[in-house]
């Protein structure tokens, strides 16, 4: 492929050649690679103004800085480009110069994990697998299966027993093979790392892959064109392994390095106060520990992050913050976000937003400055969650003086 270089790695910054590999044979599981672009090669074909004759409204419009041979991706299922509102009413009462909220729950499967798994499938069919395996409890699965099905490749997911019935729904219309785990997520993802060495199917699991940061990028390519190449001073994000974070940096870096953007955002990396091991590292200046899952919003309860190197990037490079917001400001943000602006996002979806009202009453980011918050993952993947955050509605009987009695008008 001529437009990449290689891969370097991540933590001994080995350069490899491009090949089916995830990691470092150096650094083993933990030696997370970047794959390095010729970005002289990708600017003879990839400009603002190719882009602007281009018609392909999703993701795929960005293919020439994919790690992916050139092909025809009109068959797979579209993904991306998402709307980015203009705030209507939030901005203002937070007091922003200006506010954009990119909605990624608009994707096919409902979540922003449509970029990488969409990658992913690609990548599947350019090797020629025929099955690809996951284990997740949430969005990496659905999205997962959904783009799978689309190009007639089998799925093998991995579950825990207690995964939430409507998750496990989604997979099972897509018609992933679906493995309930008599165990934890930990026992989960063991199970599928053992079936994966032993079946050889392509590997999905969140994290390693190098190719699903490269996927999730597309989001921050988007922000920018949809901003007229302008993007905003700052980009919120929620985070849990880091492999979307990071990925927003290297979508941002990747226009950076191409002349197409004059500066990237700085970066806000937010996660819940029940489980946050990157804001106690960037708190107490030390590497990251093992941290407590204790958070409703389950797509970011990661207490054991398999990205940090590239997410502390993303923050420290960009010169950035880490946040921490509780849970009640998630289910809070969950209400004000749909009520203000319309968006219904899940918990994880709202937490970058959650954090954008923190960061603002704690002075980090200031009136004159201008916002984009990304949510993640659409409100319909929670209902029980949804539900607690905005109340039950009025029950009434059928006639108009019970309506005008019960108060809701
Ligand atoms: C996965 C996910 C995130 C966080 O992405 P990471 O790559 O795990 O950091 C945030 N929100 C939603 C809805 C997700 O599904
Ligand atoms: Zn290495």
């Amino acid at each position: 492929m001529k437009h990449i270089v290689g891969y370097r790695c991540t933590i001994c910054g080995a350069e490899l050649p491009y090949d089916e590999r995830m990691t470092c044979p150096r650094c083993g599981e933990k030696g997370i690679l970047d794959i390095v672009f010729d970005y002289n090669y990708i600017k003879k074909g990839f400009s603002r103004e190719s882009l602007a004759k281009d018609h392909n409204n999703s993701m795929w419009r960005y293919a020439p800085l994919m790690p992916l041979k050139p092909r025809d991706f009109s068959p797979f299922l579209r993904v991306g480009w998402t709307p980015l509102y203009p705030s209507r009413r939030l901005g203002a009462e937070l007091g922003l110069r200006a506010l954009y909220i990119k909605d990624d729950g608009i994707n096919p499967t409902a979540s922003l994990k449509d970029r990488a798994s969409g990658v992913a499938v690609a990548k599947a069919v350019e090797l020629g697998y025929d099955t690809i395996a996951c284990s997740s409890t949430g969005n990496a699965a659905s999205s997962c299966a959904g783009n799978a099905a689309r190009m007639g490749v089998k799925t093998v997911i991995f579950v825990p027993q207690r995964a939430p019935e409507g998750k496990v729904a989604q997979l099972m219309i897509f018609g992933a093979k679906v493995v309930s785990v008599k165990g934890d997520y930990k026992a989960t993802f063991d199970l599928s790392k053992a079936a994966i060495e032993k079946y050889g199917w392509y590997n999905r699991n969140a994290g390693i892959n190098p190719i699903l940061t490269e996927g999730k990028k597309t989001v921050a390519l988007e922000i920018a064109e949809q901003l007229s190449w302008q993007p905003t001073d700052w980009v919120c994000v929620s985070v849990g392994d880091g492999c979307t974070i990071g990925g927003v940096y290297n979508g941002f870096k990747d226009l950076y390095e191409l002349g197409m953007i004059e500066r990237i955002p700085k970066i806000l990396g937010v996660q819940s106060t029940g489980c946050c091991p990157f804001v106690d590292a960037a708190r107490e200046k030390r590497g990251l520990i093992p941290a407590e899952e204790n958070t409703l919003a389950d797509s970011i309860a990661v207490g054991v992050p398999r990205n940090p190197v590239k997410a502390l990037r993303a923050v420290s490079e960009s010169g950035g913050k880490w946040i921490a917001v509780s849970d009640e400001e998630i289910l809070d943000t969950m209400r004000v976000l749909g009520r203000t602006e319309g968006v219904f996002g899940e918990p994880a979806g709202v937490t970058a937003t959650a954090g954008l009202r923190r960061a603002v009453k704690e002075g980090l980011i200031g009136s004159d400055e201008t916002v984009t918050v990304i949510s993640t993952g659409s409100g319909l993947k929670d209902v029980k969650n949804a539900l607690r955050a905005a109340g039950s509605p009025t029950l009434c009987e059928p006639n108009l003086s019970a309506l005008d009695a019960s108060g809701i008008l």
